[in-house]
């Protein structure tokens, strides 16, 4: 019997409050597919239209064309019916014509990463069509050329020849400007538009050959490939390996009926947020234009106006506009159209309950109606993502959990960044200013174009506005800054996806990309200048400014509390000196997880004892040396164990080889010769006998200690010591004492005596005593898989990830640098195994030592403490391993103890 099988459509309608699709069709309909649908059908007004979907995408590119067309073919040609019958247009018709947009839309937003088309269908014949119908000739010939330049450049590949060109048609444009004089778009007429038309297919035609196309469904076919290839541009392959996103996802593509803000004055078109996207304040803001289409505000070609009157007069302000002249030229929508304003005010409310975050939205004025393009939960600081987390929460609208999830851990890194010095901004010469479009604070040298912007180690991107293709080089540089655009231009919102300081808008710039210059007020700066921003302000200072620690406050300081009310795995911190622990306890660490005893020694005086130590030629004179060595590292550790407040803190006893603190320069190797009234050859010998050729797997770790007991004994001291002398202050302390590098037991037991004999000799000798650990890194795998011998007698196990991972993969770390690049450009690795935890490989390890250590000491207390233990996915990781505590770096501990809430939240969901 045949079995009736059901075919999965490949297209989805929208329009007419309805739709065949919703908005947890992400996956199959893209980001902004999915919203249309959704939109459509809670009565939202979006122009009706069509998705195909993003496996038609994954078909084209493994079919080709020809496929893919034929398996979609009639789905689309019903859909465009679908859109004729609800508009009452026809698609390529002379006289009543449909215009259509071809849109991308991938899972994810990525702004301006693939291309658009709109106006699409035009020809010859509708453009005067359009013109008899809408009795508006210069809206028709602006929707042809408007048309061309985008088909051109997206389908046809009209680009600028190199960076210092412009695009071939602004070029065509600017000239005629200049020509008749004016400076706006909105300034040609009906005239120039037509010879604008002219000049545009003549410049496609010499370039490429062919003639414009005039037939819509060639034209449509065109634009709806060209949306797939552009899924595989430089650019989006670009924005998705930063981001992680796999290639075989796709891109949808979404046609739908044209609405016109380009009509006149009773048109336009705009960007606006649901709450501000670079603080989190809870204000509806935004830009539009009035006689303007699709992307021209985000491009920056004229300046945009403020949605609502509260944002018009802070914009005036900055721009230095006095009221009258702001109520004249620069009116906010709210004061210009209040009906339209009122509307889409309603629009916002109703989105940002639904959906339950943060909108960015798109929308068009035809005519005096007012239609909606796009939403999406907007892109953010990553201060904003804390405070619209915290308010949504206050206002009701989200849960505990829901609000824990909705913060990005990787975002806080922002706010643990430095500021800039409030009393060194007192004395800063500020020398222009633009719109805070993403704050932060930036100092950097000059660079003019973004593929540059590596040219410095600091650079500050300087660009009239940018481009999608810039991507790259504004995530490489420390911040970027713009003469054109609002704060809705491309530059404004990537730097706040990005989280990266950026002023918009600075008007006063003048930049000239041939010669490679910004002036402003009579003073020139060049490339290799050093500048500041603000982001914050928007003022743009001469020079460097100096930076000061941020705080943990207001919102923030609740989401860490909220964190800490979920979390069970804790956190604890890595840190080698009192002030790195201070920062970590401000930073809300719950002890220490790591403290690497060998930084102790490179500081000044200390090198030289340590020096003694190493070259000592008897036990004796090894003694001594250790001897001036004790009373610095007690001293040390007090500090530490006193910033801690009687939280744990683990120590790990010495760890490298002895050959990286001998000086290898003959200047110093004489100086130590004379100190030590020993030949230089003497010195120079002992250098050589402690050269290895594998130092990472050589005499190191507990080597050392089982090799030289005495360095152990006088650890121990100076550990047990400290200990015992804050609590004579009163203070309480838990020292956890930790053997490094072990791989059999034996050498962990040897180890063990020689710790708790010193220990409890002291002991005696005060007369007092104090709780202690001792315990044991897991970073070679023989250590793991003798994991439950070793939990026999270790108190505790904290896994050296980073180690681990050397030496399970067999990379030394010093040399990866190598290959890691290669590796990962080739797609040999997806990730860099030292950076993100390899939890399929290195993962089993920790798993086995874990479950092993536990089988013979089930409360065998259990960390981990390389780099991985504050990078996001490890930290969660370890959460399913049941790891007691992650340990990471200062600046990490808040993004672990969000991830840690997270974790927990996850799994009991
Ligand atoms: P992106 O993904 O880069 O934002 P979009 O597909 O959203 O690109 O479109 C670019 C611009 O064109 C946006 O401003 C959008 O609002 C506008 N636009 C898209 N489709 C239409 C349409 N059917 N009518 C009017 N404007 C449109
Ligand atoms: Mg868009
Ligand atoms: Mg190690």
């Amino acid at each position: 019997m045949e079995v009736l099988q059901e075919v999965k459509p490949r297209v989805y309608k929208f329009g007419d409050k309805k739709a065949d699709g919703n908005s947890t069709m992400k996956n199959l309909l893209g980001g902004k597919g999915a919203n249309l649908a959704e939109m459509s059908s809670i009565g939202i007004p979006v122009p009706p239209g069509f998705t195909i979907t993003t496996e038609v995408c994954t078909e084209y590119n493994s079919l080709g064309k020809e496929t893919a067309v034929n398996l979609i073919k009639r789905e689309v040609e019903e859909s465009i019916e679908n859109i004729e019958n609800l508009m009452g247009t026809k698609f390529g018709d002379k006289v009543n014509p449909l215009l259509v947009s071809v849109r991308s839309g991938a899972r994810v937003s990525m702004p301006g990463m693939m291309d658009t088309v709109l106006n699409l269908g035009m020809n010859d014949e509708v453009v005067l069509g359009l013109a008899k119908k809408t009795n508006n000739d210069q809206f028709a010939w602006d929707s042809y050329r408007r048309f061309i330049q985008m088909y051109g450049g997206v389908v046809l590949g009209m680009k600028p020849a190199s960076k210092e060109d412009i695009d071939p048609f602004e070029e065509i444009m600017e000239n005629l400007k200049e020509k008749r004089g004016i400076e706006l778009d909105t300034e040609f007429t009906i005239q120039d538009l037509k010879d604008l038309v002219f000049d545009f297919k003549d410049a496609v035609k010499k370039r490429t050959g062919h003639d414009f196309p005039t037939n819509p469904w060639d034209q449509l076919w065109g634009a709806i490939i060209a949306v797939f290839n552009s899924w595989n541009g430089d650019r989006a392959v670009y924005y998705r390996n930063m981001h992680g996103y796999p290639a075989d996802w796709g891109t949808a593509v979404n046609v739908q009926a044209m609405v016109y803000g380009n009509m006149g004055d009773n048109s336009g078109t705009g960007v606006c947020f649901t709450r501000d996207a670079g603080t989190g304040e809870n204000v509806f803001n935004g830009e539009y234009l009035i006689n303007a289409q699709g992307e021209d505000v985000v491009a920056g070609v004229r300046t945009p106006q403020q949605i609502t009157k509260l944002g018009s007069e802070r914009w005036a302000e900055l721009a230095k506009v006095e009221e009258e002249d702001r109520i004249e030229n620069y009116p906010s929508l709210e004061e210009l159209m209040p009906s339209i304003f009122n509307k889409l005010n309603t629009y916002q409310n109703k989105l940002e309950k639904h959906y339950r975050d943060m909108q960015d939205m798109e929308f068009t004025m035809q005519d005096g109606k007012l239609w909606i393009l796009q939403t999406r939960n907007g892109k953010r600081t990553g201060a904003a993502m804390v405070k619209i987390a915290m308010d949504l929460l206050k206002e009701g609208m989200i849960d505990e959990k829901e609000a824990l999830l909705l913060v990005e851990p990787n975002k806080l890194d922002e706010l643990l960044h430095p500021i800039f010095d409030s009393k060194a901004l007192k004395k800063a010469n500020v020398i222009a200013q633009g719109l805070p479009a993403s704050p932060g604070a930036a100092t950097g040298k000059i660079v003019f174009f973004a593929d540059e912007a590596n040219k410095y180690k600091s650079s500050i991107l300087v660009r009239i506005e940018t481009s999608p293709e810039d991507l790259e080089g504004m995530n490489i540089a420390k911040g970027i800054l713009t003469a054109r655009g609002g704060m809705t231009s491309h530059a404004a919102v990537v730097a706040r996806g990005m989280g990266k300081c950026c002023i918009s808008g600075a008007g006063a710039l003048k930049i000239n990309y041939k010669t490679r210059t910004l002036k402003v007020d009579g003073n020139e700066y060049h490339e290799g200048d050093w500048i500041s921003l603000n982001g914050s302000t928007g003022n743009i200072i001469e020079g460097k400014v100096a930076t000061m620690e941020p705080e943990l406050s207001g919102e923030f300081a609740e989401l860490m509390k909220l964190s800490d009310k979920y979390a069970v795995m804790k956190v604890r911190t890595n840190a080698d000196s009192p002030k790195d622990a201070k920062i970590a306890r401000s930073f809300g660490a719950q002890g220490i997880g790591l403290t690497r005893t060998e930084h102790m020694f490179f500081e000044l005086d200390r090198i030289k004892a340590m020096r003694e130590m190493i070259l000592a030629e008897t036990v004796k004179g090894r003694k001594q040396a250790l001897k001036d060595l004790l009373p610095m590292q007690r001293e040390d550790f007090e500090g530490i164990f006193e910033a801690m407040e009687g939280f744990a803190v683990t120590i790990r006893l010495l760890d490298p080889p002895l050959h990286e603190f001998v000086p290898h320069q003959l200047a110093t190797q004489k100086d130590l010769a004379e100190e030590m009234h020993i030949s230089l050859q003497a010195v120079k010998n002992k250098v050589a006998e402690l050269e290895e050729f594998n130092p990472m797997l050589g005499h190191r770790g507990c080597r050392l200690g089982n090799t030289y007991p005495e360095i152990t004994e006088m650890q121990t001291h100076a550990i047990i010591e400290a200990a015992l002398n804050l609590k004579a202050r009163g203070i309480v302390c838990k020292p956890e004492i930790m053997v490094p590098l072990i791989g059999t037991v034996k050498e962990f037991e040897f180890q063990e005596k020689i710790i708790r004999t010193t220990a409890a000799a002291i002991f005696e000798e005060r007369n007092d005593t104090v709780e202690y650990l001792v315990g044991t890194m897991i970073e070679i795998p023989r250590a793991a898989l003798m994991a439950d011998k070793i939990a026999e007698k270790a108190d505790f196990f904290s896994f050296g990830t980073n180690d681990l991972t050397q030496m399970t993969f067999g990379y030394s770390r010093d040399d990866a640098g190598k290959f890691l690049p290669t590796y990962l450009e080739k797609g040999i690795l997806k990730v860099d195994p030292f950076e993100v935890l390899d939890q399929e490989g290195v993962g089993q390890l920790i798993v086995i030592g874990t479950e092993r250590g536990r089988s013979t000491k089930p409360n065998l207390k259990v960390g981990i403490c390389g780099e991985h233990g504050g990078e996001p996915s490890s930290v969660e990781f370890c959460y399913g391993v049941g790891m007691d505590y992650v340990s990471c770096s200062p600046y990490r501990v808040p993004i672990a103890r969000l991830v840690s809430a997270q974790a927990t939240i996850k799994s009991i969901k």
